[in-house]
């Protein structure tokens, strides 16, 4: 069930600021790009959505796998708060669902009193495309590649402490391979 909002939910507060634009990504569909440079510390857009309890969270989870074996769109856009509460940012009023992963991000998600901030982890420079690492678990890693190009990528969109125990498996797989 849905969290039935105490007040109505400000669409507006997700706006793309004048510093960002959204542009054909070399890592994935679309990007957020710099228009500007942007400090490091900058709180540079709100990742807004439905605030939607854990249990609501699962059952709209099972509907992307649902729509993933039919081939359709099965991006994640779901935000961890906190353990009772995400944000589903599968809206069109939340341009920030449009960042991508980077193993090695520019950019992380902080929450601020239960509202979700992107933020700069560095200066950025005009052109340069947002990211930030999605953090997800390693229960379905094979769903999720990655083709970030960073040194500390895996192949696979795991949060940066587990991502050992995916290339563990891997490593086991190739030898594996190797010896047949
Ligand atoms: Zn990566």
């Amino acid at each position: 069930m849905a969290m039935s909002p105490s007040k109505p939910i400000d669409k507006t507060r997700g706006k793309l600021p004048p510093t960002l634009r959204i542009g054909r990504s070399g890592l994935h569909g679309y990007g957020v790009f710099a228009r500007d440079f942007i400090p490091e510390g900058e709180k540079i857009i709100e990742y807004v959505g439905e605030r939607v309890t854990k249990t609501e969270s699962w059952r709209r989870e099972d509907l992307r796998l649902a729509r993933l074996k039919r081939g359709g769109d099965s991006c994640v856009y779901v935000f961890e708060v906190n353990k009772r509460y995400d944000i589903d940012g599968r809206v069109s009023w939340n341009p920030a669902r449009r960042i991508n992963h980077s193993c090695a991000p520019n950019c992380e998600g902080l929450d601020y009193s239960g509202r979700i901030w992107i933020v700069a982890l560095r200066d950025l420079a005009p052109d340069e495309e947002l990211t930030y690492d999605y953090g997800f678990d390693v229960d379905d890693w094979r769903e999720h590649p990655c083709r970030c190009g960073a040194k500390a990528c895996c192949g696979y969109i795991v949060k940066r402490s587990l991502r050992w125990r995916v290339r563990r498996v891997l490593a086991a797989e190739s030898a594996a391979k190797k010896k047949k």
